[in-house]
């Protein structure tokens, strides 16, 4: 399972593009109403997390394509944190803290290496509030700023961050 998870993370940006065109296709042909596509987005949130914005969203796609051009990482930083205006990011994002699926940790097998919060943007904006590892820190996963990009559960060598139910 968290090969099958690693592998869909390494695809990412192609899931992203396949959905969102899709998505933009499905509403422009079929003229679907605006209210699926969000009551869409918040299921999914109840289930996933904010999710759609990083691996569905047609906007998300057109943003990241925006920024992947931008000479400063830092301001690609600040999109994904403070990410505002949509209804689809505002609520499922609330719901990340209530959803059926979390990022969790296994203290007994974590090494404290750190590298999870090296590739999660909410540290790196905050870094001394929020920590995926760290005892005394908040976890980014259930904050509303978290779009389940789950690099941070990708990227840890000793599989120490699982994302499930
Ligand atoms: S990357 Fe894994 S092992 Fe390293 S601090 Fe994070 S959870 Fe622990
Ligand atoms: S999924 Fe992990 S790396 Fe991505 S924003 Fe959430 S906590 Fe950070």
């Amino acid at each position: 399972m968290q090969n099958v998870l690693k592998t869909l993370v390494s695809k990412r940006f192609i899931i992203l593009t396949v959905s969102g065109v899709a998505l933009f296709l499905a509403i422009s042909l079929f003229n679907i109403s605006l209210w699926y596509v969000l009551l869409a987005g918040v299921t999914l949130g109840l289930i996933f997390g904010k999710v759609f914005c990083r691996w569905i969203c047609p906007m998300g796609l057109i943003m990241e394509l925006l920024l992947s051009i931008s000479p400063d990482g830092k301001f690609r930083q600040m999109y994904q944190y403070h990410k505002l205006g949509c209804p689809i990011a505002w609520i499922s994002g609330f719901l990340n803290r209530f959803s059926l699926f979390k990022i969790e940790l296994n203290r007994e097998s974590c090494k404290n290496c750190g590298i999870c919060d090296e590739k999660c943007y909410i540290v790196a904006m905050e870094p001394a509030k929020f920590s995926l590892y760290k005892p005394k820190g908040i976890r980014p996963g259930d904050s509303y700023a978290c779009s389940k990009c789950l690099e941070c559960v990708a990227v840890c060598p000793n599989d120490s961050l699982t994302y499930k139910m």
